[in-house]
């Protein structure tokens, strides 16, 4: 048995985690937890505001980890329901339905995100710090805020987002494409009579698919639609690659018109008369990205990695991005606590890590297009 070397060893290894959403948070509470006690979270949003996928599915490995963070599952999921209801949908009709088991729970980022970061000690998370650079003082990392401050750390954990300053900082080749089709959504404040399992409705008009689900206090809905760029970019003020999300301020009247359009044409009455009586509405544009060939990168003395949708974010129907992240991030702070206790090499251990945490990540990257390409979206 190897005993600690303690000139590899720091115990105060300082962690900065960049971006307060989902992967973020749990970052910081698997190091908390796992003794690190030199942890502070970024988030560039004062508080943070909703962003994309109302509806996330959690596998079984990703609820586990929130589970051993002692995040209790009553807390984030409010409908037990493992089902998943799909109709073919023929002249507005829905066919027989066709019914199986998801191997996880459905939460959504409203319910998950104060989950996470009610949990957090106030001194670890600083809202309102947009990081905007990166580089070293002294051979150890120094973020650089638009606010002007700076911060050093030994690791930075860049986990903001799909278009994540830290990917462009360090793998800055690696492109966001527009996938061709946009994930609409809305959430009404009424609940549909009945409505307990995950509803699935594609029309036999190809490229497009229609998602619900109760959510708490409504319903929640998610249209999958055509859309080419100049399109988006009519509809939501800005090009998919600049304006990933839609926010409700950015939806036009002319994608309202759009989408409400294509329900009334497409899905059965009581589906389309969910989306003519939503009022807030938002929107995602499907993206896909040039697959990673790492995660970690030596910055001076220090590290830097990318993890949850910074590293890759992916198609939705893959319902992998949050799972992604929340897997990547309890084997971040395993392959952390093996450096901690056991004085394991750091740079080895964040190989290790990538080693086992980027095969999934290129999959899923993959698994995309080819879930739309058999459902015919984006075409
Ligand atoms: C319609 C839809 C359905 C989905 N369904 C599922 C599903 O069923 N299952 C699933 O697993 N996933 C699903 N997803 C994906 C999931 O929502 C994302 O993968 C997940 O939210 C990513 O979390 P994240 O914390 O990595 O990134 P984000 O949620 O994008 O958060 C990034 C954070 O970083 C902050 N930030 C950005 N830049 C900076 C900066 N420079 N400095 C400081 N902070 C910064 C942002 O403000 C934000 O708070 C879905 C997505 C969509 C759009």
């Amino acid at each position: 048995m190897n005993t600690p070397t303690p000139n590899r060893l720091n115990p105060k290894l300082r962690i900065a985690v960049v971006g307060g959403s989902l992967t973020g948070p749990t970052t910081a509470l698997l190091l908390l937890h796992a003794g690190f006690d030199n942890v502070a979270l970024y988030e560039a949003v004062p508080a943070s505001a909703p962003l994309g996928g109302g509806l996330i599915g959690l596998e079984h490995s990703a609820l586990d980890v929130l589970d051993q963070l002692g995040v209790p599952q009553d807390e984030f999921v409010r409908y037990n329901s493992e089902a998943v209801v799909e109709f073919a949908v023929h002249e507005r009709r829905p066919g027989a339905e066709h019914r199986h088991l998801y191997a996880g729970r459905n939460t959504t980022w409203s319910l998950l995100h104060p989950a996470l970061t009610r949990r957090l000690p106030a001194e670890v998370l600083h809202t309102g710090k947009r990081v905007t650079g990166l580089d070293t003082d002294h051979g150890r990392p120094l973020l650089h805020f638009a606010d002007g401050d700076t911060a050093t750390a030994d690791l930075v954990v860049f986990a903001d987002g799909r278009a994540s300053t830290g990917r462009r900082l360090l793998d800055p080749h690696r492109q966001l494409h527009y996938a061709g089709y946009v994930a609409h959504r809305g959430q009404t404040d009424t609940i549909l009579p009945g409505l307990a399992d995950f509803l699935r409705f594609e029309p036999d008009r190809s490229g497009m698919q229609f998602n619900v689900a109760p959510v708490p206090g409504g319903t929640d809905w998610t249209f999958y639609l055509g859309a080419t760029a100049a399109q988006y970019t009519d509809f939501f003020g800005a090009a998919p690659t600049r304006r990933v999300f839609a926010l409700p301020q950015h939806v036009t009247g002319t994608a309202r018109a759009a989408v409400d359009d294509s329900a009334q044409r497409y899905l059965p009455d009581e589906q389309a008369a969910l989306v003519h009586t939503t009022g807030t509405r938002m929107a995602a544009a499907v993206m896909d990205i040039d697959p990673p060939t790492r995660m970690a990168w030596p910055v001076g003395d220090g590290h830097a990695v990318l993890i949850g949708d910074a590293l890759a974010p992916v198609r939705p129907h893959t319902a992998r991005g949050a799972n992604n992240g929340i897997e990547q991030a309890a084997g971040l702070a395993a392959a952390l606590t093996q450096h901690r206790k056991y004085g394991a090499d750091l740079a080895t251990a964040l190989h290790g890590w990538q080693h086992r945490h980027l095969p999934a990540a290129v999959a899923a990257v993959e698994l995309g297009p080819a879930l739309a390409r058999r459902h015919g979206l984006g075409a």
